[in-house]
């Protein structure tokens, strides 16, 4: 009965790193190929005096837009029916696509509270106005990260933890 914080987002946003970075260890598999992490995976996170798990989503080898806003789908559904926090994860590298923007609206009407995450920012000054960009998916301030550089984290888990 800890609380569940869930990972949606496209292939290829991050996912896999943000959850190995939580979890110290690499759990999940981090590809260049998009789509690799083949199922649910879970890790008991400690952070400050706060436990959780954390649920890493994924799904397999999308080829297709539409495949892969049918994953979106399925991943934020499933999310909203387990996660008590969802955490939906955007690259700032790749910028709003139309898939973000319908799995946005899906998980505004859930309710359930929503930490949108802005992966890759490596160079928050150089991209700070690309970040703002996100707002536009209405679904509140956008945290910018970066999962590769472990960078953000603190204040993105605020986030999180501000639900318990
Ligand atoms: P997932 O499909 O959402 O699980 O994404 P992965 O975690 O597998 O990462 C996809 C690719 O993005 C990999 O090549 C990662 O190394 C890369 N990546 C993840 N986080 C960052 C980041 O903060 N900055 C940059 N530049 N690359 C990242
Ligand atoms: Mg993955």
């Amino acid at each position: 009965n800890k609380p569940i914080v869930a990972i949606v987002g496209r292939p290829n946003v991050g996912k896999s790193t943000l959850f190995n970075a939580l979890a110290g260890q690499m759990i999940s598999i981090v590809k260049d190929t998009p789509g690799v992490t083949r199922d649910r995976i879970y890790a008991d996170i400690d952070w400050l005096n706060h436990q959780f798990t954390l649920i890493d989503t994924g799904g397999i080898e999308p080829d297709s837009s539409d495949i892969i806003l049918s994953q979106m789908r399925e991943q934020a559904q499933i999310a909203i029916d387990t996660a008590d926090v969802i955490i939906f994860m955007t690259d700032v590298k790749q910028g709003l696509i139309d898939a973000d923007a319908k799995v946005a609206d899906m998980l505004r009407r859930s309710r359930k509270p929503v930490i949108l995450v802005v992966n890759k920012v490596d160079n928050y000054n150089k991209m700070m106005a690309d970040v703002f960009e996100f707002y536009n998916l209405g679904i509140g301030e956008p945290i910018a990260i970066s999962a590769a550089q472990r960078s953000g984290l603190g204040d993105m888990l605020d986030k999180v933890t501000e639900h318990f």
